[in-house]
């Protein structure tokens, strides 16, 4: 399904990124996995997706860093190139409620989580426009359209990326680059294994369809959205939440 095409997955040694990864590898990508300081993870998906008989290689980077990220990419170009799915993953979190929040802790979400997938997109457009295709794929979050209360840093990052990802749809549709936000609720990684037992419990309660996501829910909806068959699909943010948010 996705022969001969390069995707790059940030933050692809663990969680969400590491089942995209995973899932694109299978289907016959060539997977860059960044990772940025997880290094034997990434090592590790690279092997799973060698092991199913894929292509993948593991580069670290920090994306919150513009030339980290821009070196990233131009070592990427100068081996494969050409990126065909680029899926900015990599997130953070750092809740407090506002009156307790640090200028740091704030920054630090921003700068991974919105100006991490600023500086991918940025440094790959020329790319995308001279392959005239491409794909775009961010993960946002419930949190970013509902808000939530301690998350205002999180929240505001995940709703920025919503309307990056709007605004560069538009710039990039005369070329057929397909540009997308996958919003998924709660699912099941360590950045949710911190959550009390209580609010876990809880999710049960709000989630019209009962349970916790897995990343294999989060991962079908990025295939499909990388492949062929998603190829008037542009400027969306599909959700992923067990019909959290609706
Ligand atoms: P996770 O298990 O905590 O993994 C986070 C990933 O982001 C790690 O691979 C980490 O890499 C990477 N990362 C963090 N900072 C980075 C940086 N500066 N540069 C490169 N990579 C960086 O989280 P997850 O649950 O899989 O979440 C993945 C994405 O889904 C995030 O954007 C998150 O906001 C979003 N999301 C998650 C949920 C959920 O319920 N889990 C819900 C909605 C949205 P290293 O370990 O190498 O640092």
């Amino acid at each position: 399904m996705l022969k001969g095409k390069v995707a790059l997955v940030t933050g692809a040694g663990r969680g969400i990124g590491r089942e995209i990864a995973l899932t694109l590898g299978k289907n016959g990508a060539t997977v860059i996995v960044n990772y940025n300081g997880s290094k034997e993870k990434a090592e590790e998906t690279v092997a799973a997706i060698t092991a199913q008989g894929g292509t993948a290689e593991a580069i670290q980077c920090n994306v919150a860093s513009f030339e980290e990220s821009n070196q990233m990419v131009q070592d990427i170009l100068a081996k494969y190139g050409r990126v065909d799915i680029l899926v900015n993953n990599a997130g953070i979190t750092k809740d407090n409620l506002i009156m307790r929040m640090t200028e740091a802790d704030y920054d630090a979400v921003m700068d991974t989580n919105l100006k991490g997938a600023f500086h991918m997109i940025r440094h790959l457009s020329r790319t995308f426009l001279k392959q005239r295709s491409g794909r775009i794929i961010n993960i946002s979050s419930v949190s970013g359209v509902m808000g939530n209360a301690g998350q205002s840093n999180y929240a505001a990052s995940k709703a920025g990326l919503i309307g990056l990802t709007k605004s560069v749809a538009r710039e990039l549709a005369s070329r057929g680059i397909c540009v997308n936000a996958v919003a998924p609720g709660f699912i099941e990684t360590e950045m949710t294994e911190v959550l009390s037992d209580e609010v876990k419990e809880n999710v049960k309660n709000v989630v019209p369809l009962g349970r916790m996501g897995t990343t294999q829910d989060v991962a079908e909806l990025v295939l499909f959205l990388a492949g062929d068959k998603a190829g008037y699909i542009t400027g969306q943010v599909l959700h992923v939440d067990g019909g959290l948010a609706m």
